[in-house]
């Protein structure tokens, strides 16, 4: 039996003592290690949560009242939270700093945030609410009625929109352009007047002025493509190349095409005519050259450019998203893969 025990005067039993030990160590270290990375981890996060959690209404009031902050400081916090999409936490922080700011001027300039931010967060009444709020107190002030204008017309409000037109005229401001722009779209959403006599005031509209041709074409060309094309001048056709390629094999007036050295190759790059074997277009050029070695397997896409503020969309629009000008829409042309013909070539 004493052969199976080791008596604590061998080395042996020192040896194991020793590895005892440092196993104890090596364990106590690592569960400690573990312990303290959890706790780390739960003091970020609590420290972390206080920047993503805004203090409620009554404790965000209290704060600023305390002024441990400077207006300036809020005003950027907010601007901050606007910027990341949380027009939420803005609309907070600039309705509490409203409450307290004595200074008039600068409760004047916070409610124009204020107004920008319900526009921009699509809650358009209130938005409207502010800015009159504004203008009651400072009819002049060119901001509050442009962005009211910019309500009304997102609320459809032609007629109010109109209205706004006269204060900044007084103003010194040119606003030409708008007031074409929300006369042609009260025309074309007014339900009381037919298509063939909307299509006819368009047109002399457009002869006057010479402008809105990207509205009122796409309007032509879908409700009255005979009009669209005997009163459609050359020199808009680039501009218009994705309502053009759009149309159907059935709307084409091919005399006109054949007369318009662009129209032949656009049209020819289509696939509907054949009465161009090459073009400046890079684009068209392409597609010219696969549709004469029977390859038509790519097609045209579009991406549209505001001349203006030089910003590219995905979809084509009448009042540019970014900086709010009309008639400012030029339509790229981009080369894709035509996945129709190419699925047609597996049949
Ligand atoms: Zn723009």
């Amino acid at each position: 039996m004493t052969g199976l025990f080791i008596e604590f005067r061998d080395p042996l039993f020192g040896v194991i003592v020793f590895f005892v030990l440092i196993f104890i160590v090596a364990m106590f270290s690592y569960w400690w290690g573990r312990f303290k990375l959890k706790a780390d981890d739960k003091t970020l996060e609590r420290f972390a949560s206080q920047f993503h959690k805004l203090p409620s209404e009554k404790e965000l009031k209290s704060l600023i009242y305390e002024g441990g902050l400077s207006e300036k400081s809020w005003l950027l916090l907010a601007h901050t939270y606007e910027k990341e999409g949380d027009f939420e936490k803005a609309i907070e922080i600039y309705q509490a700093l409203i409450e307290f700011q004595k200074d008039a001027q600068a409760r004047h300039e916070t409610m124009l945030l204020l107004g920008q931010t319900y526009f921009k967060a699509g809650f358009l009444e209130r938005s409207k609410e502010i800015f009159l709020q504004i203008l009651k107190v400072q009819p002049r002030t060119p901001q509050a009625l442009k962005q009211l204008l910019l309500v009304y017309e997102y609320l459809q409000e032609y007629s109010h929109a109109l209205e706004v037109l006269e204060p900044l005229k007084e103003l010194g401001i040119d606003a030409g352009k708008d007031e074409l722009y929300l006369k042609a779209i009260a025309l074309i959403r007014n339900e009381k007047i037919e298509a063939k006599q909307k299509a006819t005031i368009l047109i002399e509209e457009h002869k006057k002025h010479h402008q809105l041709s990207y509205l009122i074409y796409e309007y032509l060309f879908r409700h009255d493509a005979a009009q669209a094309w005997k009163s459609l001048e050359f020199s808009e056709c680039e501009r218009l190349s994705d309502i053009l390629w759009q149309l159907s094999e059935e709307k084409l007036d091919l005399d006109i095409i054949a007369s318009d050295s662009f129209l032949s190759e656009l049209f020819t790059a289509k696939g509907f005519v054949d009465l161009a074997k090459s073009s400046c277009v890079f684009e068209l050029d392409v597609l010219i050259k696969l549709r004469h070695a029977n390859e038509p397997c790519a097609t045209l896409r579009f991406e549209y450019l505001c001349q203006e503020c030089k910003q590219v969309f995905p979809f084509a629009f009448h009042r540019c998203p970014n900086c709010h000008n009309t008639d400012t829409i030029m339509s790229e042309t981009l080369l894709t893969k035509d996945f129709i013909e190419k699925n047609n070539s597996f049949q």
